[in-house]
């Protein structure tokens, strides 16, 4: 029977990506009355594995003897064979680099078609769907899939994770014999420390543009997003003047973030910032001009200047805490 399969990492564990492909799954899979099978590539699937289940058809913990690591083109090989003895009909993956890098290879082994990118997947004539944003969030290109399987790697936050069953999925372990001689590997992995969590997770958002002036402001942005339960960010014009980390910018060449809220303060709202923040569910300004573009982007916005807002702000929710 052909079935909808999601592949996952088992590097990242359960997080909102991961939840987000699971969730893009479902309901593919209900869409096309299909099951849904999810697979955990690499070792050390137990928990993440055990999530996949409360809410797939089946789960199946993918290993390749003797590859520890991601490993491109043996996890090729045996993601090919799964695929097509499963008979996949459609294989949704994330937007990690792994997943990016598989997708269009593992469709053309399966003599599929593939897309990227996608932030909705929609069946129309029995065929799949997939748009996403193109230049620079200015404008949405969708895409129809015209060969089975379809192959597409989603971002995956943009994407509701999906609701737990009353009976978990079975989860049974695959250990593929490797094929041939690997082409790549990994050399050496660096850990980017902050100290903070992935702005990428962050539900709430309090972003700097260069109209704050300099580095200070950032304390009561700060101090505003830790009222909110969020994380600080910023553009690239305020990274790069050098008043916050390079890990903060979001944009084109930046973090593309998904939070529920996104308060961009003395930001303009250039298209290179906004390809970043085109999956948040509510974007607020606070800008000086009154015909500054993020006005054109955001549900809320301040005509004023930020340092008459901030602390306003500030005081309104410190007040409502203690409510
Ligand atoms: C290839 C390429 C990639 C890029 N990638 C990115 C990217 O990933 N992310 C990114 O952000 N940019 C990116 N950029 C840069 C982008 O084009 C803009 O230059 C940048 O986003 C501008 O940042 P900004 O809005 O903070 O600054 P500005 O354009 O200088 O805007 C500052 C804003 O602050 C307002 N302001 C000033 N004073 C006050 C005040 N007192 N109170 C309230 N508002 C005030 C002004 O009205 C203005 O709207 C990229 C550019 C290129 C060419």
């Amino acid at each position: 029977m052909s079935r909808v399969i999601g592949i996952i990492f088992s590097s990242a564990g359960y997080d909102r990506a991961a939840q987000g492909v699971t969730g893009a799954g479902r309901r593919l899979a209900d869409a096309l009355g299909l099951p849904l099978q999810m697979v955990v590539v690499g070792g050390g699937g137990g928990d993440l594995a055990g999530s996949l289940a409360a809410v797939a058809d089946a789960v199946t913990v993918l290993t390749v003897t003797g590859v520890a690591d991601y490993q491109p083109e043996q996890t090729l090989a045996a993601l090919t064979d799964l695929c097509r003895g499963e008979g996949a009909q459609a294989v949704l993956l994330g937007n990690d680099t792994w997943s990016q890098e598989l997708a269009p290879r593992l469709a053309h082994r399966l003599g599929g078609s593939a897309a990227g990118d996608g932030v909705e997947l929609v069946i129309a004539d029995g065929r799949l769907r997939v748009s996403r944003s193109v230049y620079g969030g200015k404008a949405m290109a969708t895409i129809e899939l015209l060969r089975d399987p379809a192959v597409v790697w989603i971002r995956a936050r943009a994407f509701d994770p999906a609701t737990a069953r009353e009976v978990p999925a079975p989860i049974e372990s695959l250990e593929a014999a490797p094929t041939g001689e690997p082409a790549t590997f990994i050399i050496e992995r660096k850990s980017e420390v902050t100290g903070e969590a992935r702005l990428e997770d962050a539900q709430v958002i309090v972003s700097g543009g260069r109209g704050l002036g300099g580095p200070e402001p950032f304390t009561d942005l700060q101090d505003l997003a830790g009222l909110l339960g969020g994380q600080t960010a910023a553009s690239r014009a305020a990274c790069d003047s050098g008043w916050c980390p390079p890990s903060w910018q979001v944009g084109q060449t930046g973090r593309k973030v998904a939070p529920g809220l996104y308060l961009a303060v003395a930001i303009r709202g250039a298209s290179q910032h906004l390809a970043g923040i085109s999956e948040a569910k509510t974007i607020a300004a606070i800008n000086n001009d009154p015909d500054a573009l993020i006005f054109k982007h955001c549900r809320f916005g301040i005509v004023e200047d930020y340092r008459k807002v901030l602390p306003l702000l500030r005081e309104r929710l410190a007040a409502m805490r203690k409510e």
